[in-house]
């Protein structure tokens, strides 16, 4: 890219394809080096465990082949889920966004709470964005229902973090980049987020709780997964406990309340 801000009309067609397929091939390089390293993670975490709490399944460890499914429906989205980043990396060019490029521009303090903006405005999309293709019927049957076909503990593992219909994939990870055109947001933080956000999605597929609260640790996801009715929220408890959808994995370790 030629830098946030910049409008110059140079930008072609050809540029947007590359910036996509780009976007896509470090989608599918971090995800073939981060989910294993996931995998291991968990494997360590258990082992010695006799079972899991929540299932009650003696073994928590998904098979080859389920994580095999994930993988494939990971990467046939991958390259549909680098059409929201090549969007937002042409309006940024075009200074449509309110992205600026150095913290020197707004200073230390204002760029903190702006990223505290940028992520409670995240966290508030990405909740109701979830929230809406659970209760709105069709959005749960055609789109969302792809990534709940692994609601079983031993169903769930860290390749299943990005496993979601392409347009899932796309309506949940819309908020980061809906919040830069609301919240002036430095355009490297940004990116960093949207980056982290990928692993994070890996992490909270392995079902481990550990203890992270306030974060939406996998302890909380696994329930979202089992329950199909609670913690629909991204990074943190902050959404589900405002609105009532919160359950904690402590409160009820065989059945979510
Ligand atoms: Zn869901
Ligand atoms: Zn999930």
């Amino acid at each position: 890219m030629t830098g946030p801000h910049q409008s110059s009309g140079a930008h072609s067609i050809r540029d947007t394809i590359c910036n996509a397929a780009s976007g896509a091939a470090a989608g599918a390089i971090a995800a073939t080096f981060v989910c294993p390293l996931d995998v291991i993670k968990t494997r360590l975490q258990v082992h010695g465990l006799p079972e899991v709490r929540h299932s009650g399944v003696r073994d928590p460890i998904p098979s080859k082949k389920t994580m095999v499914l994930h993988i494939k429906v990971t990467m046939r989205s991958l390259p549909w889920f680098a059409a929201l980043p090549t969007f937002s990396e042409y309006a940024v060019e075009r200074g449509w966004t309110k992205c600026f490029s150095r913290i020197s521009e707004v200073g230390w303090f204002a760029y903190f709470v702006y990223i505290m903006a940028y992520i409670a405005v995240v966290e508030f999309l990405t909740y109701w964005a979830h929230r809406k293709l659970h209760d709105i019927k069709p959005l749960y049957k055609y789109l969302h229902a792809q990534h709940h076909s692994y609601n079983k503990q031993h169903k769930i593992s860290p390749f299943a973090g990005l496993a979601l219909h392409p347009l899932d994939g796309i309506a949940q990870g819309g908020p980061h980049e809906i919040a830069i055109f609301l919240v002036p947001t430095h355009f490297t933080t940004h990116l960093t987020v949207v980056f982290l956000g990928a692993i994070w999605s890996a992490n909270i597929h392995d079902c481990i709780d550990e203890k992270m609260w306030p974060l939406m640790g996998g302890g909380y996801h696994v329930i979202h997964h089992l329950s199909n009715r609670h913690n629909y929220g991204l990074y943190t408890i902050w959404m589900d406990w405002m609105f009532g959808t919160l359950s904690h994995p402590v409160s009820n370790p065989t059945k979510p309340n």
